[in-house]
């Protein structure tokens, strides 16, 4: 299965780097963890096919993990002329914040008709969901955005990826990415504890105990970005970058 890295960057561009986007490529499907909102134009930036996306899964609802899907709703619409389904997963909460950034970017927009449907599943916390074949559980962590915020593991042909979204160190980021195939963890800070976030110190010790078969660093702050050549021991992220796992 490869992961591409659409966007990796925090919410302020910090680096020149995209809000967060994942594409993943499975045998059978491709989906998206999170659409920030830059991430049409860095799907169009790496030459990705949005139409090759069935799914787009969300960890929580802050602009720059959501706010792109209605430029993705209204480019599968106008410009790649979309005709299958979207599945769009996210948080309890994630129908009346979406409907709401659809009508306030692009007014009549929520309800315009299209050639394809949009089915929006809001997914218990601590359950598994099946998502377009895909298996998604749900780990509440610790972040402030207005509704429910979630790690994710997701589970497609026999692998697991697993990511953090935003949130300080709780039960619910240990239970997301245990013995992963690929965690991908957010870490926007070096060694500075900030509530609602991680960093780097924090992982560094709390890692081993999670033991991810493949680990990646992703969301990276100003702190963190001016440390980055002194991290050697670690994967980081970088928008473009593809893996295999
Ligand atoms: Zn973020």
């Amino acid at each position: 299965m490869d992961l591409t890295f659409v966007g990796c960057g925090d919410a302020f561009g910090t680096g020149g780097r995209f809000n967060t986007c994942f594409y993943v490529q499975a045998d059978e499907t491709a989906f998206l963890i999170d659409c920030g909102a830059t991430s049409m134009t860095a799907i169009r930036h790496h030459g990705i096919d949005p139409n090759s996306i069935d799914t787009i899964l969300l960890t929580h609802l802050h602009g720059d993990h959501f706010a792109g899907i209605p430029f993705f709703i209204l480019d599968a619409q106008l410009y790649s002329k979309r005709e299958k389904p979207l599945v769009i997963a996210g948080p309890p909460g994630t129908r009346a914040r979406l409907r709401d950034a659809m009508e306030l970017l692009f007014p009549g927009s929520a309800d315009a008709p299209r050639k394809f449907e949009t089915d929006v599943i809001e997914m218990p916390k601590l359950e598994s969901t099946e998502v377009g074949g895909l298996s998604v559980e749900t780990f509440p962590v610790s972040h402030h955005c207005g509704d429910p915020p979630y790690a994710l593991r997701v589970t497609v042909d026999n692998k697991t990826v697993a990511y953090t979204g935003d949130t300080q160190w709780c039960d619910g980021v240990a239970g997301a990415g245990r013995n992963a195939d690929l965690f991908i963890t957010e870490c926007l800070f070096f060694d500075k504890q900030v509530k609602g976030h991680l960093d780097l110190a924090t992982l560094q010790e709390r890692m081993p105990a999670i033991a991810p078969k493949r680990l990646i660093l992703t969301h990276f702050g100003p702190d963190m970005m001016k440390h980055l050549s002194e991290v050697t021991d670690y994967e980081l992220a970088e928008d473009g970058k593809t893996v295999s796992f």
